[in-house]
Order: C-alpha cells, then sequence, then structure tokens
C-alpha cells in the first residue's frame, strides 16, 4: 500500500518513494541535554516512533538516526543569547559534561518509558567534532565561509535557493530590514556560526584543536555532518518540530547543499506542531509551563497514556495540553488495556455462529482500513476511531480482535502486550482509601501524606469523576 507524506518542502501531499528499495534512511533531530526533555519535546519524539513504526509496519527496512546536542546551542537558535549547556552546568553546579551525562540517561529513560524505539545510531555531537571540522574544511575550500571577529560563518547569500524550506522571502526583507541582525561580524541577516573560537562565554570547557584555533562547533553543523556521516550525503527522511524549519533545517539545507552540490540534500521533511498549554503558548524548556514524563506520572498518569493523548491529535496539528485531556486519555488506555486482558481470556476462538471464512473477511477489512489511515499521513485520530470500532464490532470474534489489536499496537506502541492485570496490595488499597475518606473530609493535610506514603511504597494514587485510581510507579 502507497503511504502518503506531507512534505514542508514542497508544502504537499506526497507519495512516499525512497531512494534505496532495501532501507529508508531517516535523521530526526535529537534532545539538546542541559535540562529534562518536557512534554512538547517528547510530543516530537513521538512522532518520530510513530513513523518509523508506520514505515516498518508498511516492511520497510529502516536506519534511524538521531543526534544528542550537548555543545554549540544557544538559548537562540540565531547565535544569540546564552549558551545552553553552560546554563545548565551553572544552575547545577557541575560540569557541562556532568549535565550532559545526567540528562542523556534521563532522556533515555523516557524512551524506554514511552515505548520508543530505540535509534540505530543515537550519536553525541561532541564524540563527532572531527567530521564537523571536516565539513566546515570543505566549505571553505569552496568558498562559502568566512571568517569575522575569530569565528567562522557560513555565507548564505551564496546560495542562490537559501531558505528555500521555510519559504523564506529574502527580497522582501531586504527592502523592509524585516530581521535585525544583532551579531555585528554577520555580512547577511542569514549567515551563522559554523565554529566559535572568540567566545563571548569565558567560562566555556569544551574547546577543540581546530584549523580556525581552539574553539567548539555552532550549532547547526552537527546534524549535517552526522546525517552524512551515518546515512550518506542524501537520504529520505528529515524530522523535527516546526520550530526547526526557518533557522536550523534551513541552515542545515545550506550548507549540506552547498558542501555536496547534490540537491535535494533530504527528500523529504516533516514537521510536528507543538504541544500547547494555556493561551496556545508552547510549551518551552525555559519557561514556567515546563512539564515532565515524571512530573504527570508522579500525579497518577502513567507514561503510555501521554502516548495515548498524543495519538489522538494529528501531527500537524497543535495538541492542547490539560489535566482534563489526560484525564480523558487516562480512561480511555484503561478501557483499552481492560480490553486486551479480557480478549486475552476469552479461551474460545471463534463465538458460535461467527464462521472461520467471515472472521478472516472482517479481520482484512479492518487491517485495509486501518493501514490506509496510517499511510494517509499518519493519522492516528482515524486509526484509534477505527481500532474502536473494531473492538466494538459484534460480528468479529475475540480471537480475532486480539490478534488484529496486538497489529494495530505495533504501530500504536501502546505497550499491549505486555499489560498485566494490576495486582494492587491490599495494604495499598487500604491507605488508598483513607485517602479517599480523608479528602471526603476535606482533610487535605492528611490526604497528601497519605499520598506521599503510597509514592514511598512505589504506587501513584489519582483522581477521576468516578473515584481513585491506583497504578505503579
Ligand atoms: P530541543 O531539545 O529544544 O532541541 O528540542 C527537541 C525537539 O523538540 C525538537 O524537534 C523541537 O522542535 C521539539 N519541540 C520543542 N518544543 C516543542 C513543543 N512545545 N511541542 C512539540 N515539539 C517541540
Ligand atoms: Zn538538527
Amino acid at each position: 500500500m502507497t503511504i502518503t507524506l506531507f512534505n514542508t518542502l514542497t508544502r504537499k501531499r506526497e507519495i512516499f518513494v525512497p531512494l534505496d528499495k532495501k532501507e529508508v534512511r531517516l535523521y530526526t533531530c535529537g534532545p539538546t541535554v542541559y535540562n529534562y526533555a518536557h512534554l512538547g519535546n517528547l510530543r516530537a519524539y513521538l512522532f518520530d516512533d510513530l513513523l518509523k513504526r508506520t514505515l516498518l509496519f508498511n516492511k520497510y527496512n529502516v536506519k534511524h538516526v538521531m543526534n544528542i546536542t550537548d555543545v554549540g546551542h544557544l538559548t537562540s537558535d540565531a547565535d544569540e543569547g546564552e549558551d545552553k549547556m553552560l546554563k545548565g552546568a551553572k544552575r547545577e553546579g557541575k560540569t557541562v559534561w556532568e549535565v550532559a551525562e545526567f540528562y542523556i540517561d534521563a532522556f533515555n529513560r523516557d524512551l524506554f518509558k514511552l515505548n520508543i524505539l530505540r535509534p540505530t545510531i543515537l550519536c553525541r555531537a561532541t564524540d563527532n567534532i572531527t567530521e564537523q571540522i571536516e565539513l566546515i574544511k570543505k566549505l571553505e575550500k569552496k568558498g562559502f565561509t568566512y571568517v569575522a571577529g575569530g569565528n567562522v560563518y557560513f555565507n548564505a547569500s551564496k546560495l542562490s535557493d537559501y531558505g528555500r524550506l521555510a519559504q523564506l522571502n529574502l527580497k522582501a526583507e531586504k527592502s523592509t530590514k524585516a530581521r535585525v541582525e544583532k551579531d555585528a561580524n554577520k555580512r547577511n541577516p542569514h549567515d551563522f556560526v559554523l565554529w566559535f573560537t572568540k567566545s563571548k562565554f569565558q567560562e566555556q570547557e569544551m574547546k577543540w584543536t581546530s584549523p580556525w584555533g581552539e574553539g567548539y562547533p555552532g550549532w547547526h553543523i552537527e546534524c549535517s555532518a552526522m546525517s552524512m556521516k551515518y546515512l550518506g550525503e542524501q537520504f529520505d527522511i528529515h524530522c523535527g518540530g516546526i520550530d526547526h524549519i526557518p533557522v536550523h533545517h534551513t541552515n542545515e539545507i545550506a550548507q549540506s547543499e552547498a558542501a555536496t552540490g547534490k540537491k535535494p540534500w533530504v527528500k523529504y521533511w516533516l514537521h510536528n506542531e507543538f504541544l500547547v498549554v494555556g493561551d496556545n503558548e508552547k510549551m518551552t524548556k525555559s519557561g514556567d509551563n515546563f512539564l515532565t514524563l515524571s512530573l504527570i506520572e508522579t500525579k497518577g498518569y502513567p507514561a503510555l497514556v501521554y502516548r495515548y493523548l498524543c495519538l489522538g491529535t494529528h501531527y500537524r496539528k497543535p495538541l492542547m495540553f490539560s489535566y482534563e485531556a489526560l484525564d480523558g486519555a487516562r480512561n480511555s488506555y484503561r478501557r483499552l488495556t481492560d480490553k486486551i486482558l479480557e480478549l486475552k481470556k476469552e479461551k474460545t476462538a471463534t463465538k458460535e455462529e461467527i464462521t472461520k471464512k467471515e472472521d478472516k473477511a472482517l479481520t482484512d477489512k479492518y487491517l485495509t482500513v486501518f493501514t490506509a489511515q496510517l499511510n494517509d499521513d499518519l493519522n492516528t485520530p482515524q486509526a484509534l476511531a477505527t481500532m474502536w470500532e473494531m473492538l466494538g464490532d459484534a460480528k468479529l470474534s475475540g480471537k480475532g480482535k486480539y490478534k488484529l489489536l496486538l497489529q494495530f499496537d505495533e504501530v500504536l506502541g501502546l505497550g499491549l502486550k505486555q499489560v498485566k492485570e494490576d495486582k494492587i496490595p491490599v495494604e495499598i488499597i487500604k491507605l488508598a482509601e483513607e485517602r479517599e475518606l480523608a479528602r471526603k473530609n476535606k482533610d487535605w493535610k492528611k490526604s497528601d501524606e497519605l499520598r506521599e506514603k503510597i509514592k514511598l511504597l512505589g504506587y501513584v494514587v489519582g483522581d477521576t469523576k468516578e473515584g481513585y485510581v491506583v497504578s505503579k510507579i
């Protein structure tokens, strides 16, 4: 079955045709490890995972590379603001290297909890400095760079189609002076740093020898260097959040195509919309709307509930975060896990009047519909609706449903195969009942104490309209 994907490069849905029949080559921008990933970042990685699982479901082999940014990223994507890693180190009184290790571990835990398939290669920018230097040397040789104020810059004006991903209108910008550049060393507003030597951050601990002096790479060069190292000079798909379109991905394309002379560097560009909070505000690492996976877990929402929530909104639509929405996802997820346990228990394969032939025909129909919806630019809200319709279909046997549900879950990634009956110990139930009573009596202090006690024993208690729910941490 064909797969159709919305390509940011053309702003159109296109039929997916891989460059190489043997394997799809996929690169996704990973975390900057100066803090925990927030739920918005995790939406981006869940989207990458959904795309990858959809390709696998369609029997493609996938080579997936994800980077870890542990150097060079300033708080503004356009070489302004503080150095993110240094910011993390100051905040925590650690070295930048310790900060990176700590948050890489945390990131790996989040991937595991969310059932995100591990990338084939997860690579750190600081492990690939030589490759970045080599790429800058190549650009220098071809006349795409200049040195100013001690830094090496990419000269964006050397490319006639700079900004085509973002559909930047450079002429209009020139006439209106739309973009005000704060870095006086830049010859053109869209130029960007490839290598810093004169760091404005004197405390910078991460430094390497280079032909331009001791220093460190700018942010964008790592993704070009590492993706081409592992996936070749041209590859199939590149992903990231929509915030990467105007600067980071635009600059990645510029430097990669300038270096190799091959176009297009990447055939399909896919971008996920934001997770937003309150008044349509993007969730950010620096903002006070920063929510982590661990935080919602302690509030009684298992990690996979967040995965379910994300599946309910198409990746190209903003997802409004609220605890009410999370409650809804938790209820649906619980219904789903109850259903799989119930189906598993049904010993008899086919209920009396359903013949094997009828069952097969219906199973095939549901599988075709589900696959078509996913292959239609990853339409998960519709695919979820098909899943529920299938589960409620009285004409389909329990065995058929069980088999199909597990098949669907290869893409949904909700861990349904591993679902086990929650055997909550009696002592925990007792504590939860006690807490419920305290809440009824408006004894908030006692209720909070009991929640903490339950947590110490490895369980979380959350509240729904129907009463409390307890789950294992
Ligand atoms: P960062 O760690 O800041 O480099 O971001 C990692 C990924 O998360 C990138 O692909 C971003 O585009 C994406 N991202 C950042 N904020 C959000 C958000 N609020 N919603 C969805 N994706 C986001
Ligand atoms: Zn990147």
